[in-house]
């Protein structure tokens, strides 16, 4: 049985409206995948995988990569959702929207306001054409190797004003903000902006998304959920729990590099991972 990809918005405007979030994890191989997807099914939760460019090319190309989720999603009975994460071109848009993406976020918040709106509404009107969500960025989400001053980390965040407006302007169905995480590891204490997000959850309605979830205060994050978080980007965790299980099973006697040794344990490392993160993000449905 052939088991289609379906789009994000449809499950993320349920969530918007139930007050929980799913994870977004990054997809590399299908064996990981796979892995994570036995434990959304365990949960009676869409299975949801972000994919970056630099992945896509692990994979070989966009068309292998939807192969992958789609084999997912005929083994297990919950949706699965493929999720171009941080497209910038609308040319590698329109590429991952021919292989089969339902999903697609168009990230050209390093761009000023009007041109940010210009650049995802060009996508939007594409996309939407073809049953495809679409999420945007606006504010700017800090990498982990930027050393920033608290000012300048508070002013590279989303402007509630200026999200309203830009989820007017774009028609964008998913919005990413800034407000406070940073991408890959912590080098200093991470503060969540609360009062911001509430202020955004006020005035947009559509579902609101938070990039850089590894090592974001758990409390956080499920205080985030009930002011309209509806995802949670999980990367950098899952590349730490992966790189630790298969690094610390080689020294272990009678290793003897044997494929399963290797993995069997990040696999094991890998769900229940996964499991605890569905859980804090959809605790008020779970
Ligand atoms: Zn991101």
């Amino acid at each position: 049985m052939s088991k289609e990809l379906r789009s994000l918005k449809e499950y993320l405007e349920d969530a918007r409206e139930r007050k929980y979030a799913l994870g977004g994890f990054c997809l590399w191989t299908y064996a990981y995948g796979r892995t994570i997807a036995d434990v959304a099914q365990k949960l009676g939760l869409p299975m949801l995988y972000i994919i970056g460019d630099a992945e896509v090319k692990f994979f070989g190309g966009e068309k292998n990569a939807v192969a992958a989720a789609r084999t997912i999603a005929e083994n297990v009975d919950v949706p699965v959702i493929l999720h171009a994460d941080h497209f910038r071109e609308f040319e590698n848009i329109k590429r991952a929207i021919e292989a089969g993406f339902k999903s697609v976020m168009i990230d050209a918040s390093a761009y000023e306001f009007n041109e940010n709106v210009e650049r995802t509404a060009k996508v939007v009107e594409y996309a939407h054409k073809a049953g495809v969500s679409v999420e945007g960025e606006l504010g700017r989400i800090a990498g982990c190797e930027q050393k920033l001053s608290v000012d300048e980390a508070e002013a590279m965040q989303t402007d509630p004003d200026e999200a309203k407006r830009f989820a007017e302007q774009t028609g964008v169905d998913i919005l990413a903000l800034s407000i406070g995480t940073v991408h890959g590891e912590y080098r200093f204490p991470p503060k969540i902006n609360i009062p911001r997000l509430k202020k955004i959850s006020e005035k947009v309605s559509i579902p609101l998304v938070m990039h850089g979830g590894s090592g974001t205060p758990e409390e956080k994050v499920a205080e985030a959920v009930n002011y309209g978080i509806t995802k949670l980007n999980l990367a950098t965790d899952l590349v730490k729990t992966v790189g630790k299980a298969t690094a610390d099973v080689q020294t272990k006697e009678g290793f003897g590099y044997s494929v399963v040794n290797l993995y069997a344990k990040a696999y094991e490392d890998l769900a229940s991972y996964a499991e605890h993160k569905m859980r804090l993000l959809a605790h008020n449905i779970l």
